[in-house]
This record gives C-alpha cells, sequence and structure tokens, in this order.
C-alpha cells in the first residue's frame, strides 16, 4: 500500500486499484464449526480477500440464543446485582464448543475471567455485547492464521456519540497497512476516553464498509445465509426474485422501508469511496449475489422495478384551511408544531386548501394530543383529523424513469385486487412511487404490485 496521504487523494489515486477485498461474515455464516470452515473455504479461495470482518456467532437453530443477546443478558443480570455465572457459562461453552470442532490450538479462558470480571465491574453496556465479536476474531484468526486487529484504539466515536469518520479512516489505514492479512471484530469503537461503544444492532455490517473505506477495497463482501436481497420481503410474497444489482439509492429507499439483509448505515462508507458491495451466500457461494453500485457504475436495466417494500404502523394528520394556498409559511409553521414535540415526519402530501402529515403511530403515541394543539394554534386550521391504521407501499426502481405508464400499473394492480389507494406520493427524481393503504389491505396490495412487474 501507498504511504500517508489524505483520504481525498486516495480516493482519486489509481492506487485503489490494488484489489483487495475485505469480507465480513454475518452470525448466521459464523455459529458453528462447520460454518468456520465453509468461511476458511471462501476466503482461502480468493488470494484477494486481505481482511475479514465477523459478527458474533448467531442462532444455530430457531430457538438457539444469539451470543450478543445473551451478552446483553450478562449485563442486565450483573446491573440487577444477580449472579451471570449460568448465562455467561452458555456464551463460553459457545466459543468452546467452535474451537474443539476446529481443533485449533486456542485457549480464551484468561480472556473469559477478565471479560467477566469487567462486566461484573461496570464495563458497562455495549463493552458486554462487543465480546460476542472480539471472541468470535480471536477464534477466526487463529483459524485462518491471520493477524487479529481490535479496532477499539482505530474505529473512532466523539463525546456526542457520533461515528468520526475521518479520524477513523486514517487510523485504520494506518493500522492495517501493517497486516497483510488481518480479522477486525465487528459492532464496536471507542470513546475519546477509551470505554467500548458499539453501533446499533447489526451494525458489523457498517464495520465491514468502514474497513472498506480505509483500504480503499475494490470490493466490500457481506457474507450473509440469503442469496442476496430480493424483490420483496418473503413473509409476504411468495417465492420473490433476487435482485442482481441495485443502486445505492434504491437500497436506501428499500431499506429504510423495512428490507432487511444489511445495516442501513452500511452504504455511507463506501458509497462516497465508490465501492461496491456484493451480498453473498455463505452457505451457497456459487450464487451470484445482489451487488450494489452507484448511479454511475448502475447497468442500463430492462426492468421497471428493482423491488417493492412496505410497513405498516403510519398515521396521518389531516389539515384543511380555505386558502391555505395564500398563506405564506402555512407548511413550516405545521412542521415546527411537529418537530416542537421532536417528531420526524414521514412524506408530505398536499393539495390546494389541504395538507397532509404522514407520521409513525409509535412515534407519536402519547405526544399526538400536544401534536394537534400545537398546529391549531399556530395555523387555525378550518379542520384538523387524525386517522391511524396506514401502511406504506414504496415501489422502488431506477428502470421507472425511462418507462411510461409505471404509475397506472400500480393503480390498475391495486384497483383490480379491490384495494383502496388513500395516498400517493412519487418525488421528482423518480426513483419510487409510494401509495399508502390501510393496513388491512397491505398484504394484498403488496402481492397486486409484485406480481405486475414480476412478469
Ligand atoms: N452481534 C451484533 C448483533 O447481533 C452485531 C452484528 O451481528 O452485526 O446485533
Amino acid at each position: 500500500m501507498k504511504e500517508d496521504i489524505s483520504m481525498a487523494e486516495r480516493i482519486k489515486s489509481p492506487f485503489r486499484m490494488d484489489g483487495i477485498i475485505v469480507a465480513k461474515f454475518g452470525g448466521s455464516s459464523l455459529s458453528n464449526g462447520e460454518h468456520f470452515r465453509k468461511v476458511k473455504e471462501i476466503v482461502k479461495s480468493d488470494p484477494k480477500i486481505k481482511y475479514v470482518v465477523p459478527s458474533a456467532p448467531g442462532k444455530r437453530f430457531e430457538k438457539d440464543d444469539k451470543v450478543t443477546d445473551l451478552l446483553y443478558e450478562c449485563y442486565s443480570a450483573s446491573s440487577a446485582g444477580k449472579s451471570i455465572d449460568d448465562i455467561f457459562f452458555s456464551v463460553t461453552s459457545r466459543y468452546d464448543s467452535i474451537i474443539q470442532d476446529l481443533g485449533i490450538d486456542l485457549d480464551l479462558t484468561e480472556e473469559y475471567t477478565h471479560i467477566k470480571w469487567a462486566i461484573m465491574h461496570h464495563a458497562g453496556r455495549d463493552y458486554a455485547a462487543s465480546r460476542g465479536e472480539y471472541l468470535n476474531g480471536k477464534i477466526l484468526a487463529s483459524f485462518l492464521g491471520f493477524d487479529f486487529i481490535d479496532p477499539a484504539p482505530y474505529i473512532k466515536f466523539a463525546d456526542d456519540g457520533l461515528f468520526e469518520s475521518e479520524i477513523t479512516d486514517s487510523l485504520l489505514y494506518n493500522e492495517l497497512k501493517k497486516h497483510e492479512h488481518a480479522v477486525i471484530p465487528g459492532f464496536y469503537g471507542s470513546m475519546p476516553n477509551g470505554t467500548i461503544k458499539t453501533f446499533s444492532r447489526g451494525g458489523s455490517d457498517i464495520t465491514g464498509s468502514i474497513v472498506a473505506r480505509a483500504v480503499l477495497a475494490s470490493v466490500y463482501q457481506n457474507w450473509t445465509d440469503v442469496d442476496g436481497f430480493l424483490m420483496a420481503d418473503p413473509r409476504i410474497i411468495d417465492n420473490p426474485k433476487t435482485i442482481s444489482t441495485i443502486t445505492y439509492k434504491e437500497l436506501r429507499e428499500l431499506s429504510y422501508m423495512g428490507a432487511g439483509v444489511l445495516h442501513e448505515e452500511s452504504i455511507f462508507p463506501v458509497r462516497t469511496a465508490g465501492i461496491p458491495i456484493v451480498i453473498k451466500n455463505t452457505n451457497r457461494p456459487e450464487a451470484e449475489g445482489t451487488l450494489i453500485v452507484s448511479d454511475v457504475n448502475a447497468p442500463e436495466t430492462s426492468n421497471v422495478i428493482t423491488g417493492i417494500a412496505g410497513k405498516k404502523g403510519f398515521s396521518v394528520i389531516s389539515i384543511e384551511k380555505a386558502m391555505m394556498n395564500t398563506e405564506t409559511g402555512f407548511g413550516r409553521r405545521v412542521l415546527e408544531a411537529i418537530e416542537k414535540e421532536d417528531v420526524n415526519f414521514e412524506h408530505l402530501p398536499s393539495g390546494i386548501d389541504t395538507m397532509s402529515v404522514v407520521l409513525s403511530t409509535d412515534e407519536i403515541s402519547e405526544k399526538r394530543d400536544r401534536i394537534l394543539d400545537r398546529i391549531c394554534s399556530t395555523v387555525e386550521p378550518d379542520t384538523i383529523s387524525i386517522e391511524d391504521g396506514l401502511a406504506l407501499i414504496a415501489v422502488v426502481g431506477r428502470g421507472m424513469v425511462k418507462a411510461k405508464g409505471t404509475a397506472l400499473r400500480v393503480f390498475k394492480a391495486t384497483a383490480d385486487a379491490d384495494v383502496n389507494i388513500k395516498m400517493i406520493d412519487q418525488g421528482s427524481s423518480e426513483l419510487n412511487i409510494i401509495i399508502g393503504v390501510d393496513e388491512s389491505d397491505f398484504v394484498s396490495a403488496m402481492n397486486a404490485i409484485y406480481r405486475e412487474f414480476e412478469k
């Protein structure tokens, strides 16, 4: 790797053609010895995979525990002054059974003693949770014959808890360049005072992306237990197709509306550095997976729709006032009233004398009366009402810009399924069409739209 130059210069430089691959393996890909062996096969089969980011062991079967959940339980029990012996033993035996199964020469006894002591002596909730990745990283490094790098000194958070991107880029790059191959546990970093801080749940995806950015990898591989992103949620749609290429923007729209697989925040570090992400299946490495790229690198698509996603649990405040359109600042005052209650608004469909604000029902819960009162006193509407039970469906696709009649197809499909559309929202980017339907119509509307565009 080249010597110290700024991130901006490095992004522009041809150095990135080095072709390093960063591979992140999720908890479901590292839950037992058999999975570790599959991971090793994948890593050893491609010499470009130089840095590996593991999650903590996930569930081995439906009713199993995730190690991270057990560690949170340890923390809660210890904070309540209860013994953590039994739960902590469940954690250590998970690791010991993996070590035994792999037949590696690794003894984590001292680590266990230290971690248990630290949890019992107020090392904190994030510290407890982070040990899942830390210990798994130790095992994986030993099994692969890679160096182990504890991310705490290099992945940094500010005092307000926000991730420090620039400092991290440089600290991490300067450390990684000393290692030909390394395992860097996911999910955590540290605060300025050195205490451990984790990302939100599923955050090893973010670590993988941060590592990929630091070394300007040619690809960030994210290995999980599915073939890639599906066009729709398989719990709602039977057997949806896998998406072969999706743009960061499309992914953001779909993830926001509830499509899982990748942590939402993990696209930011790689996106600005122009590094593609590929989602792969550890159990079926031969499957093509889903490639996530920027708009400029996205191949032409003949698909109008890339995917659909939806969520229940929205409320709509409808405001009516004659001559609303002539009142300067009307919209701002409505939004200010909502902001004062510290609530985000989701959508804002409006007419000439009407304005609707879509909000998350959970988020407004006990604030709803106060929000309505504030709106009434600031804009004095003729009528105002609030209705719950709205589900939103986002139909997303970069192919929409070129295709005519997409909205027509969405509306026709829902009408044929006897579903009433209560709200429509399409941004001028033409990347998505969002419709609001009654929660009771959610599943039929999703199915009707999926089947229309699957063809
Ligand atoms: N182990 C953490 C969790 O369960 C982080 C991760 O798996 O990405 O949320």
